[in-house]
């Protein structure tokens, strides 16, 4: 459920017109809404009401200083994969002790900066990272809280490219060398082994794969609480999938989620952290676009947008699908027409669907992309020397640019000419 709906034919954004917000700042945007973003975060909270949690947003879904505001505001802590990502949920006001840090690539500084300013805990994900998480902590005079990230090689099911718990994936430590790694850590001075992490992929949509790697995790937790391990907290990670496509079968809910993992896990009376991305953030954001022209071709018709692959990546990269609407309510009964919805990059990727039934559209019409507000954005780039699109925060009837569209200069002088030339 969203917050965005037709109201006397015209598309909002809570109470705010999205023609109204065009109008201000020009197209492309992308918009998001506040109560979108906290009825999902609430829905999670509510799922795991009845076991010790805490919802570590993965911030790498949309990472605007001010969505993490507003999340963290609620009482969520982040799940950051980079120096860039802590700095930011800290400029954002979260605490450290409400910061999760995961990754296969950490680096010494990285590990450093977030050690030296405060965390939650580190989910390592190797032999080699542990190594240099103790040195830097002996050398900072600190200990560092650890999960291991444990690969538990279940098939989650989901497309390759986001596909993470099988055992030929980069991630974690294979659940059968477990014990062994364990035993390392705790022998580490600079380590202080506290839990259990997995994280198996992303756009789930089936409760099946959870239930697999958390009853795997389950045993898990036993075997090393057995071997003498303080095993506390378990980071179930995220994944959980959101509907890109209204008419497909609707992934699970967090509350049969939440049931799911307390049938799993609850005896086990760990403390539950998630790490969910995509399902607070997904739902709660549009790409709002302009038809620049309607052309017809060799017998199909094209709509060309303004907006293109380096401002939304996912059809190019995942061959995602986003249900396209127009801004403008069709009128009941209207007969649909057949595009191709392409943008202006100079590739034959920049294509966002074939043969989309839409209303008949002309060059000025606004179409909205549902589903926008994760991976959107943050994976934006300036391909084709296209500024990066501003992004607008909606609440109630208010809106508020979030971060502004550079001006062309602003774009171009980011480049220095050495002075030879
Ligand atoms: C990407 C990622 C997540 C979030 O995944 P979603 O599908 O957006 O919920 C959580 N944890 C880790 C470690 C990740 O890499």
């Amino acid at each position: 459920m969203d917050h965005f709906l037709y109201r006397d034919g015209a598309l909002f954004a809570e109470d705010v017109a999205i023609s109204e917000i065009a109008a201000t700042v020009g197209t492309p945007f992308y918009v998001y809404s506040t109560a979108t973003l906290l009825r999902h975060f609430r829905a999670f909270d509510e799922a795991l009401a009845g076991m010790d949690h805490l919802i570590c947003y993965a911030m790498k879904a949309n990472s605007n200083q001010a969505v993490l505001r507003t999340l963290a505001q609620a009482g969520a802590g982040m799940d950051v994969v980079s120096q860039g990502e802590y700095l930011r949920a800290r400029a954002a006001g979260v605490p450290g002790d409400k910061i999760v840090f995961s990754g296969v690539g950490k680096t010494e500084e990285e590990i450093r900066v977030a050690l030296s300013g405060g965390i939650r805990q580190f989910n390592v994900e190797s032999e080699p990272e542990m190594e240099v998480l103790n040195a830097v902590a002996l050398e900072l005079g600190l200990v560092a809280p650890i999960t291991v990230r444990i690969n538990p090689d279940v098939d989650a099911k989901t497309h390759a490219k986001i596909a993470t718990g099988k055992s030929e994936n980069k991630f974690g430590i294979p659940i059968a060398r477990a014990r062994e790694v364990y035993a390392m850590a705790a022998a580490m001075p600079g380590l202080e082994v506290i839990g259990i992490d997995v994280h198996i992929g992303s756009q789930l949509v089936d409760l099946a794969p959870f239930e697999q790697a958390y009853q795997k995790l389950a045993e898990l937790t036993e075997t090393l609480r057995a071997d003498g391990h303080k095993i506390t907290r378990l980071d179930l990670g995220g994944g959980l999938g959101i509907p890109y496509e209204t008419g497909n079968q609707a992934p699970p809910l967090p509350a049969d989620y939440g049931a799911m993992v307390e049938r799993t896990l609850g005896h086990l009376g760990c403390e539950i952290e998630i790490e969910p991305g995509r399902l607070i953030a997904g739902n709660a954001g549009l790409m709002v676009s302009k038809v620049i022209y309607v052309k017809s071709g060799e017998g199909r018709d094209f709509l060309i947008l303004d907006g293109a692959m380096n401002d939304l990546v996912r059809p190019a990269m995942y061959d995602a699908h986003h249900d396209i609407v127009a801004v403008n309510e069709p009128e009941p009964g209207v007969e649909k027409h057949l595009y191709d919805i392409v943008g202006p990059v100079c590739e034959s990727g920049d294509t966002f669907a074939k043969q989309r039934a839409m209303p008949p559209l002309v060059a000025g019409d606004l179409v909205a992309f549902r589903s926008a507000g994760a991976y959107g954005a943050v994976m934006a780039s300036e391909y084709n020397s296209r500024p990066l699109i501003p992004e607008v925060l909606v609440h109630g009837d208010q809106f508020a640019v979030i971060r502004a569209r550079p001006t062309f200069d602003e774009m171009i002088n980011r480049d220095t000419i050495p002075e030879w030339l």
